[in-house]
């Protein structure tokens, strides 16, 4: 039987450029009880990016601190900088019912579903190879080498796919939202069925 007073936590990942934050954005608009796991990130901030709404921006030495208390429930360099997420984000939310949302890269979603029985996730597609570098350029905040090595990376991320439990094809971004609450819903409604 599912634990009806704890929340399900989701993670949703896929090679950047799939369009994960944008899918993940709409969601939240569309949903109520969820919660995004805010990850602390040795990146700098984009313009228009907020310390403590989109990430939370530490030094790498501090970043490093937290790896050895053993702060993270996954970690990982993606791009040349620390990505991770806090347990006790992640587990401060689930016990007050609330589902969680883990938006990070395939490295770090192996390492949860190692981690932990009891998780749903889902691998965020992006139409085409040609597409992802497309959206990629798009953004406007990278510099060439940087596109290069996110679309390298996104083929070896691209190789995982099988180990999810859900693959959404972002090819139109209102299907892909749609399809995306579908599966928060089908959860949600399993947890309740359990409880009958
Ligand atoms: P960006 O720098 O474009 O915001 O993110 C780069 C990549 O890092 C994206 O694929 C993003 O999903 C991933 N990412 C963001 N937060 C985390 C995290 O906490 N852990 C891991 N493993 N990846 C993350």
């Amino acid at each position: 039987m599912a634990d009806r007073d704890r929340g399900i936590l989701f993670v949703i990942s896929g090679p950047s450029g799939a369009g994960k934050g944008t899918v993940r954005k709409e969601v939240f608009r569309h949903l109520d009880g969820l919660s995004f796991s805010i990850s602390c990130t040795t990146r700098a901030p984009r313009p228009g990016e907020r310390d403590g709404v989109d990430y939370r921006f530490i030094p790498r030495e501090s970043f490093l601190k937290k790896v050895e208390s053993g702060d993270f429930l996954e970690w990982a360099e993606v791009h040349g900088n620390l990505y991770g997420t806090l347990w006790s984000d992640v587990n401060e939310n689930l016990e007050i019912g609330k589902d969680v949302v883990l938006e990070i890269d395939v490295q770090g979603a192996l390492q949860v579903m190692d981690k932990c029985d009891d998780l749903v996730s889902i691998f965020l597609c992006p139409p085409s190879t040609e597409e992802l570098e497309r959206r990629l350029r798009a953004r406007g905040s990278e510099d060439e080498d940087t596109i290069a090595l996110r679309l390298k990376n996104a083929l070896g991320e691209m190789a995982e796919i099988d180990k999810y439990d859900h693959v959404v094809i972002n090819d139109d971004l209102n299907r892909a939202v749609e399809e995306m609450e579908r599966i928060v819903a089908l959860y949600r409604n399993r947890d309740k069925g359990d409880l009958a």
